[in-house]
């Protein structure tokens, strides 16, 4: 396949005027979910893939599907998807890039004349992000069948209660017909380019990083009742202070991830009374805790519950609660969509510049791996900033993430026609 310049960059410059917003030195994006920027870019998103001949679907998400006819359109697209929403302070590349690139792509096949077998796909997931609306990508996780419609469209804006995910599909005019379900609007792959968002590939001067998977995240929030009093009157000997037996837990919490080499953080802690010459009857925590391995994680919730359970019985008048509120496990990508990508990659850059490396950060793709074969590049994010104006990767190195992103799905398409034609069916369709 001719392979000419796909001008990302310039894509990318060109839409961060939706939601620009420049501090000091940096120009970043405020470009949350359903704003009217986000609007304004999604408008240039449908437009984009109409202009490139694209048949355009929308769903009751509101995600986005630019689909590129192949020769046998009874296959499910083989499909590209990144986000366009931002953080509040976010940078012009996380999610941006995938999208312009997924489109990039579409039109290089279009433009050279070569005819995949599948349908070709560019998506663009709704609230990737999850800071407007609290729930992170939203949009591909409906898809993927973990979330429902009903309950994501009564997601509140954190700013404003009054306002849900589902009133600002509809005033924006995203509020598509479209099923979300990868059983009635199916994919037959996601492949999704991202920035790495942290300094790995930079520190070791390497250019693409084949991602191998994400971390599984467990969130908690853990209360501790004690009984409160004068700071002055209440003895030593007779308190139940529970923000002290709260505090044995937050250092629990970094000893046992440190052990485990995970990540373990307790990044919010409220008391009853928030007073200086109180003491605490109620103290109530947050923990966020990380790692791929699941039995590491079960290791450290039982070893935390423990300490909780000893908490209670060394200290007199002190009762605590944990509740888990999210567990997302760890995902492994695709083992032959990512032998296609190394493929790509070893005929866009030398070897020696390709990395195998793990997501710490969550992704649209974590939720379309759990059904459908999925698999993630990353290029290099100077200093590894992320979510932040600061936010930079450079023009060559999105070209040749795009580059790769293209030759990754011809392999694909190729990968999947010697299949059909070895009547090796795989579970792609699940109904
Ligand atoms: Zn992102």
């Amino acid at each position: 396949m001719p392979i000419s310049p796909l001008r990302v960059w310039e894509k990318l410059q060109y839409t961060a005027q939706w939601g620009r917003l420049e501090m000091g030195e940096h120009v970043g994006l405020c470009r949350e979910s359903l704003t009217d920027s986000d609007r304004e870019v999604r408008d240039w998103f449908v437009e984009e893939a109409k202009d490139i001949g694209c048949e355009v679907k929308v769903d009751k998400m509101g995600n986005i599907f630019a689909i590129l006819p192949g020769r046998n359109n009874k296959l499910a697209p083989i499909g590209m998807g990144s986000h366009l929403d931002s953080q509040p302070a976010g940078g012009r590349f996380d999610g941006a890039l995938g999208v312009i690139a997924a489109l990039q792509v579409l039109r290089a096949v279009k433009e050279s004349g070569v005819l995949t077998n599948a349908p070709l796909a560019a998506i663009n997931w709704t609230n990737e992000e999850g800071s407007r609306f609290p729930r992170m990508c939203t949009g591909s996780g409906v898809w993927s069948g973990a979330e429902d419609v009903a309950s994501s469209h009564a997601l509140t804006d954190l700013a404003n209660p009054s306002i849900t995910l589902g009133s600002e599909l509809k005033r924006i005019g995203y509020l598509g017909t479209t099923p979300c379900s990868y059983r009635e609007n199916p994919l037959s792959a996601h492949f999704e380019l991202h920035i790495e968002q942290g300094p790995r590939l930079e520190k070791s001067r390497q250019k693409l990083a084949v991602v191998s998977g994400v971390q599984g995240m467990r969130a908690y929030e853990v209360r501790c009742q004690g009984s409160g009093g004068h700071a002055g009157a209440v003895p030593m000997s007779q308190r139940a202070d529970a923000l002290a037996a709260l505090a044995t837990f937050v250092v629990k919490v970094e000893e046992l991830a440190r052990r485990e080499d995970a990540f373990g953080t307790v990044g919010v802690i409220e008391t009853d009374t928030s007073s200086p010459n109180t003491v605490p009857g109620r103290a109530f925590c947050t923990l966020d805790l990380r790692h791929h391995d699941e039995e590491t994680l079960d290791t450290i919730e039982k070893e935390l519950n423990a300490h909780l359970s000893g908490l209670e019985r060394d200290r007199p008048g002190i009762t605590v609660s944990m509740i888990k509120t999210r567990h997302k496990e760890s995902i492994e990508f695709d083992p032959e969509a990512s032998l296609c990508l190394q493929r790509a990659m070893m005929s866009t850059v030398n070897e020696s510049l390709v990395s195998k490396l793990e997501s710490y950060a969550g992704h649209d793709s974590a939720e379309t791996a759990l059904v459908i074969p999925t698999t993630m590049l990353f290029i290099p994010s100077k200093n590894g900033i992320s979510h932040n104006p600061a936010e930079f990767s450079f023009e060559e190195d999105c070209e040749i993430g795009a580059q790769t992103l293209l030759q990754a799905v011809i392999n694909y398409d190729a990968f999947l026609e010697g299949r059909i034609a070895n009547n090796i069916t795989r579970v792609y369709d699940v109904s």
